[in-house]
């Protein structure tokens, strides 16, 4: 009925997949073509994200789209810069509810597709395959923003075989990591097959049935277990903590649960404890500028999840990326200073009583890479969130075992006395912004220094 229809909450796409795959110019597109179909007001610009109501997505898809849908749209978020989805966490896990895996189809998988699909298979998130830049294969004829079948459908053979070929080449990457896949028009149930979808982030096509099977995906996955949309006090991420010129520092924040306003209390994960602080300003891209390289905003009094958001106010320079956000009344600021507490800790006590030293920027990814480690039978006896700074190499020093005499950094940086103090150290620092070359290089110098 209507009424359930709007107290579904919209669910939470992430757009993932290797640098420079195109993640971008898919929600660039779509945001695009719903202009030029004259839907440009239907669409929100939110601050990470983009949402798209259903009657849009309706009109993009065409006759493609059929049957009753309950849920009000689809909340893309572009995860940002080389941050993993891993900062996207909420509390009972992933904060996505689907995911798109954007794949290069001329490229394949990259390092980062592989990363990308290993957490998404930790968090059990559903996920589709945009097999994008078909337009770029040899001989493709494009057809403007149509769907793929459409186009497929009219090309020579040769360029029929070479789809198929590139597809099948990442059915069996899929398969390797532990994914029954096929093209989505040959998956009858999407509970248990991977869909992959040709797209051209460029030409639009394919786009129509990507947004089909992701409604389709929402439907199936979502209708029963999606979170309603509560009017109780808000719960998020923080994505991003950014200083922003004439403002300071800011968070870039998704609000997935309750309402959240100007004035609020709100508790956020901090360097070394909590922060309690109240919300200044709560703000939006303004109209018709690029998301994430604008620097002036809207002013917004209020916000109902799902919703990407800026929220200025003091203290958010020890803010960290990955972690929780809680709006608090008066009277339960405590309890939740506890929660918060709890859900940083959690990322920390999962270390072992010997091991190596792990170093990570977001909650999220330190979490992963524990993970990732374990699994490699590596032990972990100290994780944190930072650079690496020269406390951690003094800190590192006291772990026993000559081969646990390392710091493992992701997507960090080795600050300038840290580095000095390394020249005098015999603690050796390995980074990477890939958790698996991470983890191979460590080993591999693991296997030089037993020889
Ligand atoms: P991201 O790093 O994954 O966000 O990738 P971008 O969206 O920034 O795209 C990287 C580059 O690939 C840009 O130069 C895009 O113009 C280009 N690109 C993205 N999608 C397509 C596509 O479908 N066809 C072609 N020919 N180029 C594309
Ligand atoms: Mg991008």
């Amino acid at each position: 009925t209507a009424t359930e229809t709007k107290n579904l909450r919209t669910p939470i796409v992430c757009v993932m997949g290797h640098v420079d795959h195109g993640k971008t110019s898919l929600l660039d597109k779509i945001r695009g073509t719903a202009v030029v179909n004259k839907e440009a007001g239907a669409i929100t610009q939110h601050i990470g994200a983009t949402e798209v109501p259903l009657s849009t997505i309706r009109s993009l898809c065409g006759n493609l789209m059929s049957g009753t849908v309950v849920i009000p749209g689809l909340l893309f978020i572009d995860t940002p810069g080389h941050h993993a989805f891993t900062t996207l966490r909420s509390r009972g896990g992933a904060l996505a509810d689907l995911a798109v895996l954007v794949v290069d189809i001329t490229e394949g998988f990259q390092p980062q597709t592989i990363e990308a699909i290993k957490i998404l298979k930790q968090f059990k998130t559903p996920f589709v395959v945009a097999a994008n830049k078909i337009d770029r294969i040899q001989g493709w004829t494009p057809t403007k923003n149509g769907p793929f079948i459409l186009s497929y459908n009219k090309q020579p053979d040769y360029v029929k075989t070479a789809i198929e070929t590139r597809t099948y080449e990442l059915v069996g990457k899929l398969s390797d990591l532990g994914f029954s896949s096929d093209r989505y028009d040959r998956v009858r149930d999407f509970t248990r097959n991977v869909g992959i979808v040709p797209i051209s982030a460029k030409t639009g096509e394919g786009i129509p049935d990507l947004l089909m099977v992701l409604i389709g995906l929402a439907q199936r996955f979502l209708e029963e277990n999606l979170r309603m949309t509560v009017t109780g006090p808000g719960v998020g991420t923080v994505l991003e903590v950014k200083e922003e010129r004439g403002l300071g520092f800011t968070i870039d924040t998704i609000l997935y649960d309750g309402v959240i306003k100007v004035g609020d209390t709100v508790v956020i994960g901090g360097k070394d404890k909590p922060i309690v602080t109240k919300i200044r300003a709560l703000l939006k891209p303004a109209p018709n500028r690029e998301i994430r390289v604008e620097e002036r905003f809207d002013r917004v009094p209020k916000l109902t999840a799902a919703a990407g958001v800026k929220i200025l106010a003091p203290g958010l320079e020890n803010a960290v990326a990955g972690s929780p956000l809680r709006v608090a009344k008066e009277d339960s600021v405590e309890a939740i200073i506890k929660d918060v507490e709890g859900e940083l800790e959690k990322a920390r006590i999962v270390t072992d009583e010997t091991g190596i030293m792990v170093k990570a920027d977001t909650l999220g990814s330190l979490e992963a890479i524990i993970n990732e480690l374990r699994d490699s039978g590596i032990k972990v006896a100290m994780a944190e969130v930072g650079d690496i700074a020269r406390k951690d190499v003094v800190n590192a020093e006291t772990l026993p075992g000559s081969l646990n005499r390392v710091i493992l950094g992701f997507n960090v940086q080795t600050l300038v006395d840290a580095k000095d103090y390394l020249q005098t150290s015999d603690i050796k620092t390995f980074n990477n912004n890939i958790i698996y070359k991470l983890i191979e290089d460590y080993e591999k110098w693991q296997k030089e220094q037993k020889d």
